[in-house]
């Protein structure tokens, strides 16, 4: 067997193209002065966040960004020392742990203030954060009324060196709507809540762009921007491109059967297709527990044998099967299901646009026990 036909479902990550992303993007943020912050929560966005973040450090980026603790904690234990933000954790979880590993915590209220000066006090050391403002996501973030006094205590956190504020920062809810007015909005708030920031006498930096802000808005690059999807090579903003990105992510698969049916004979489960006449289906054996969509089925196809041919039938749990008309498609051969596209395969975005969704939850969704994961070693 093959190297190739080993693959059941597998995920291939393509680390030459999240190094071309972040060097893309880091040079984007560089020219307005800014640093890079690789956000690599829900495990690189389903890429790897260990192996993405090393990539991302070593081309351009300087911080990286997580949502959980445990995300951040998990970097720590892979040996990556540098700067991490994470931004989404309860009272109940490892704050000191957090905070001992040297990981910066996003604080949106004067209670989250308190808890993270606790647990740095109780570890006997200083917690870097980064005071979150919301400016209209309405998700977490102090809210205007609450800002003053948010900034005013970690102010006195600081003088007492408990705390060192790093930075504020925001979340925009529409950058991938360029033009949208919500995104003025934003800016203007982010702005007002960093004047008072610095009447309370702090000197944060401040960073508020995600990748479609770094890509549309070098004006709101701030210090730092926080690009998530476009390192993994999806635009989210691909009307206001080209944006010179590489999609990462290719999903394959192998051929493990094939035989020729007959004109009228149906295929998978319902029966909802029937080979219009004599024809070769292959069996690939991945299915919606591996990630293809039950709802992909009679319309998705897969890159098989040079060319794309549909998917026939009902997308099964474990299996699908691929129509091939009189081809000689063999057992063993590669089956891609998305791809960068560069062939002609089908694509993540793709999938997502026949889905009625957005391409980070494809890729993100690839992260499952069943699915392997092959990310060609990295030069040491
Ligand atoms: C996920 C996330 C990002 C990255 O967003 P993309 O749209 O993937 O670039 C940046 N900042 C925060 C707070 C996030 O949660």
């Amino acid at each position: 067997m093959n190297e190739q036909s080993a693959h059941r479902a597998d995920v291939y990550v393509d680390l030459d193209a999240v190094r071309h992303n972040v060097e893309v993007l880091s040079a984007h943020a560089r020219s307005s002065g800014a640093r890079t912050m690789a956000v690599v929560k829900a495990d690189g966005y389903g890429h790897g966040a260990v192996a993405t973040a090393r990539a991302a450090l070593r081309s351009g980026a300087d911080w990286l960004g997580v949502a959980l603790i445990s995300e951040a904690l998990r970097l720590r234990e892979h040996g990556v020392r540098a700067p991490v933000l994470c931004w989404l954790y309860r009272p109940e979880d490892e704050i000191a742990a957090a905070v001992r590993a040297e990981v910066d915590l996003s604080v949106s209220t004067v209670a989250q203030l308190r808890e993270v000066a606790r647990a740095a006090a109780s570890a006997g050391v200083t917690a870097r954060v980064h005071l979150k403002i919301d400016t209209g996501l309405h998700r977490n973030g102090a809210s205007a009324e609450e800002w003053g006094r948010l900034v005013d205590e970690a102010a006195k956190a600081a003088a007492d060196g408990v705390v060192e504020v790093f930075a504020v920062w925001s979340h925009l809810a529409c950058a991938d709507e360029p033009g949208h007015p919500s995104v003025e909005m934003q800016a203007r708030r982010f702005r007002e809540a960093y004047l008072r920031a610095l009447e309370a006498g702090l000197r944060p930096l401040r960073h508020l762009a995600n990748s479609a802000a770094l890509l549309t808005r070098p004006d709101l690059h701030f210090d730092m921007v926080r690009p998530g999807i476009a390192l993994y090579g999806l635009d989210p903003v691909p009307q206001a491109g080209p944006h010179d990105l590489r999609p990462a992510m290719t999903f394959r698969s192998t051929v493990v059967l094939t035989r020729r049916i007959a004109a009228g004979e149906s295929v998978s489960y319902g029966h909802s297709w029937t080979a219009p006449e004599e024809t070769t289906v292959a069996l690939v054996p991945v299915g919606y527990a591996d990630g293809v969509p039950r709802s992909l089925s009679g319309r998705m196809s897969v890159w098989l044998g040079g060319r794309r041919r549909p998917v026939v039938g009902t997308v099964c749990m474990d299996q699908l099967v691929v129509w091939c008309g009189d081809d000689p498609v063999r057992e063993g051969e590669e089956v891609v299901l998305f791809g960068p596209g560069d062939r002609g395969e089908p694509t993540a975005d793709e999938w997502a646009r026949e889905l009625g969704t957005i391409h980070y939850e494809i890729v993100t969704g690839m992260a499952r026990p069943r699915v392997s994961r092959t990310v060609p070693e990295e030069e040491p």
